[in-house]
């Protein structure tokens, strides 16, 4: 270890104006003691409070301090996205500005990394959230490590620290969906991930509510993995086989004569139970179309107002 050695830290921020002083010095005395030298680099995600306002005071009193003011809130992996194509460390340590990821775990996460692995992701050994997002974690993951075909793990979120390589491929990727956990898993490279400390929210509350968490889930699910699409074809196959099974009953019931005049109820139902899972299908479709609508419309995936 040595002052030769370049430690990027990119932290994503949106409404944590009480805690970035504390984050900022905390972050400043763990670089010293592992002797590297720091570059923090803070992202404004268009907060609504006083953060940018603290980012540029603290740029001003610590030269390892960088701030980046994205030109409104595109959420925090694209925050995160900005920050690390900024970055140029040999390393770099992405985590929540909220104090939640506990920065002096950086120095185990860095250990970890010299002995030769390009990821090592933190591991939340008791994460300090409520019992409904713990639940509502679990089952993302689940969900996310079923439709993706990889396996996702819900102690495990941004914290980690990366290789300059890793970090240079996730840049390249040209992808607009940006959800950083998919993507380094995407890129691959030696990865490990070690047990730290989780700490609860000292002040504030969570940027996500209910409705911004689920569509962050539902968008990271259609953007990683098109298995949707392929069980809807499943569900339209089977479909095809049970009504062919029901149509030849039928047809023997005629040729018998059984049939008089029935089948209204049959009738409706089938007309409805089927309009039903064509209009599902069809959503499912366009939801996927809807995405490569934004993808083919090129637009940057963020936007860069102010940079100090
Ligand atoms: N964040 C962001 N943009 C947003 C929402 C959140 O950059 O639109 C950042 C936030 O500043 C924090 C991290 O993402 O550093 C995690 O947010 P938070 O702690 O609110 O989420 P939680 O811990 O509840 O998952
Ligand atoms: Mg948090």
């Amino acid at each position: 270890m040595n002052q030769d050695i370049k430690i990027s830290v990119v932290l994503p921020v949106y409404r944590n104006e009480a805690m970035l002083e504390e984050l900022c010095q905390r972050l400043l005395e763990v670089m010293k003691q592992l002797n590297a030298q720091p570059e923090l680099i803070f992202v404004n995600d268009a907060s609504p409070d006083n953060s940018w306002e603290i980012i540029k005071s603290l740029a001003a009193k610590h030269p390892e301090v960088r701030g980046l003011n994205l030109s409104k809130n595109f959420g925090q992996h694209y925050a995160i996205s900005a920050g690390l194509a900024h970055s140029n460390g040999d390393w770099v340590v992405v985590m929540d500005a909220d104090l939640q990821d506990v920065p002096e775990e950086i120095t185990k996460l860095y250990k970890e990394a010299l002995r030769g692995y390009d990821i090592v992701l933190a591991q939340r050994q008791k994460r300090k959230d409520s019992w409904l997002k713990k639940r509502f974690s679990l089952w993302f993951y689940k969900l996310l490590s079923y439709l993706s075909g990889a396996k996702y793990d819900g102690s495990v979120a941004n914290y980690g620290i990366y290789n300059r390589k890793v970090v240079a491929a996730i840049v390249d990727l040209p992808e607009k969906n940006r959800y950083f956990p998919s993507m380094v898993k995407w890129v691959g490279f030696h990865s490990t991930s070690i047990a730290v400390n989780h700490a609860s929210r000292e002040s504030g509350s969570s940027a996500y509510n209910w409705k911004k968490r689920t569509n962050l889930a539902l968008d990271i699910i259609l953007s990683y993995s098109d298995k949707p699409l392929r069980l809807a074809i499943k569900l339209g196959v089977l479909m095809v086989i049970l009504s062919s099974a029901f149509a030849i009953w039928i047809l023997i019931r005629w040729i018998k004569g059984d049939i008089v005049v029935e089948g209204y109820t049959s009738l409706l139902l089938s007309i409805w139970f089927l309009s039903g899972i064509l209009i599902l299908v069809l959503g499912v479709s366009g939801l996927y179309i809807g995405k490569i609508f934004e993808n083919v419309k090129d637009r940057p995936t963020y936007i860069v107002k102010e940079e100090i």
